[in-house]
């Protein structure tokens, strides 16, 4: 049985939301010249503010102001100055942190358990780590071993993101960027783009040089103009498959480099031999964590058939647990998502889930009156063949299927276009091992899932993208030989 528990709402008050939000060229705010558009909290639906539109004009002030700084400042400033702002940002984030989880959750929807103890530790960890780079940039290419020449930045990076971790999205392509001496041009996504306004004034507040940073809002159309751009000469974009096709198609031909960070359908394969209470507190964090808005969740359950009835109940029981509601409570472990649109992507796939033949259930939940909300579901009776098994729902939604052996167990995982992360859950370490080798998967955990490490490489294979995030791996993409 859950226990009851009073409502523990983090005040909001720490943040100081304006009512409209400009772009941030060249070190200062400035007006877009598109149709401002709202940001709601798709929690309850209110609105939080507006947000400016960057126009194809306004995408290429902001990419010449970048390659201003990047000509006249930053490539001239030594790798140890770098080093000094990535640091300096990433001390105000901490100090920040508080505030930038509220901001985080109020616009995301997700749980404030998450963006205070994962999210925002996150960020503040990769700043730290690219930090600890920026001076050594000649041994982040080991295959250059010997030379006498440090690599070179590639100029002008545009980076595009989505809304599922706004801000750890942002860090993840800001810090390296920066740390190999480049300059940017970074989009958040149009429903998440106040935590990377605000990072916006924390640049402000490290002295950052004008236009290192540029962070213009604004939905798809302000993204193409970006990727298209002619002087720009790195894009990083992380998203759907879809978009990502397309920029592939654009920069086709272009001296342009560019790294895909895309969608993912992994397999979390549970072995009979698994520590069972574990492996059910790992499919949870896999598939509800985030609400299920993570492109590496473990959204394809795999159980040893001598196990599933065990697995399935131990599963439903703590399913029954999990406390669905207001983000900004910190007993939450759902929160809302994200937005009506990705509302329906979900509804409709588990309609076809049902329609196809599987099985559906959620525990007993009351979801808000307001606010976009989706109770935590499994689908049983899943086939390889079933839509919910092949395409990314994006949202807390399990297809559970059954294997019997280790080799039918890689070959159902293997059995997706895409290959971004895995999770194994076994008590015999050679079999881990084994599994890791034979998964087509950039992560593959083992008895554990959904980890990140600023030192620790991750992406895609297949349909998944290319190109490391993380890392030193995550410099290489940053980096001319
Ligand atoms: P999306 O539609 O591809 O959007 C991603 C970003 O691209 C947003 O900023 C979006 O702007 C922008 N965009 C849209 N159309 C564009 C275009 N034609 N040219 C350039 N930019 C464009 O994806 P999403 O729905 O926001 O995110 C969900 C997807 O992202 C999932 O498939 C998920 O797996 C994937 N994802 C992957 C990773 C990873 O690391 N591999 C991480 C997170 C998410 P708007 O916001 O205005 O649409
Ligand atoms: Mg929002």
């Amino acid at each position: 049985m859950a226990f009851e528990y009073a409502p523990a709402p983090e005040s909001r008050a720490i943040v100081d939301l304006k009512s409209s939000y400009g772009l941030f060229i060249g070190g200062d705010f400035v007006d877009g010249s598109g149709h401002a558009f709202k940001s709601v909290s798709p929690a309850t639906e209110e609105v939080l503010a507006e947000i400016a539109e960057a126009t194809a004009n306004d995408v290429d002030t902001a990419v010449a102001a970048a390659r201003r700084a990047y000509t006249r400042t930053w490539s001239k400033t030594s790798g140890a100055e770098r080093s000094k702002y990535l640091f300096r940002i990433a001390r105000i984030i901490q100090e920040r942190s508080r505030e930038l989880a509220v901001l985080e959750s109020l616009d995301n929807g997700k749980p404030i358990r998450e963006s205070r103890d994962v999210d925002i530790p996150l960020v503040a960890a990769y700043f730290f780590y690219y930090a600890g780079w920026a001076d050594k940039l000649e041994y982040a290419l080991p295959h250059r071993r010997g030379a006498t020449t440090t690599p070179r930045p590639l100029g002008v990076a545009g980076q595009i993101i989505p809304w599922n971790f706004p801000l750890l999205m942002l860090a993840w392509k800001i810090a390296p960027a920066l740390a190999a001496g480049n300059t940017v041009v970074l989009k958040p996504a149009e429903t998440t783009s106040l935590t990377a306004l605000l990072f916006a004034e924390i640049c402000q507040q490290a002295d950052l040089p004008a236009g290192v940073v540029n962070i213009i809002t604004g939905a798809g159309e302000t993204g193409r103009a970006l990727v298209g751009h002619p002087d720009v000469d790195k894009v990083a974009f992380t998203g759907s498959t879809e978009v990502g096709k397309a920029i592939g198609r654009t920069v086709a031909g272009t001296r342009k480099s560019v790294t895909l960070e895309l969608g993912g359908k992994a397999a979390n394969i549970v072995f009979d031999d698994a520590p069972i209470d574990q492996a059910v507190e790992g499919i949870v964090n896999g598939i509800f964590f985030n609400q299920g808005h993570v492109c590496c969740a473990g959204s394809r359950l795999l159980v040893q058939e001598s196990v599933y009835d065990d697995v399935l109940a131990r599963l439903k029981r703590r399913m029954a647990t999990l406390r669905v509601g207001d983000p900004l409570d910190k007993n939450t472990d759902v929160g809302a998502i994200n937005s009506s649109e990705q509302l329906a992507r979900i509804r409709e796939l588990s309609a076809v889930g049902e329609a196809e033949g599987a099985e559906r259930w959620s525990p007993p939940c009351e979801l808000p009156d307001r606010g976009f909300w989706f109770a935590p579901t499994i689908f049983t009776g899943v086939s390889q063949a079933h839509r919910i098994a092949r395409e990314e729902i994006f949202g807390p939604v399990l297809s559970i299927l059954t294997f019997r052996t280790p080799a039918e167990a890689v070959e159902k995982a293997n059995n997706t276009p895409f290959g971004l992360s895995a999770g194994v859950w076994t008590d015999k370490g050679s079999r881990i091992l084994w599994m890791a080798n034979q998964l087509r998967a950039g992560v593959v955990w083992a008895n554990t899932f959904n980890r990140f490490d600023p030192t620790s490489p991750f992406g895609g294979y297949k349909e998944s993208g290319y190109g490391r995030e993380g890392g030193r791996h995550g410099l290489e993409a940053y980096l001319a030989e």
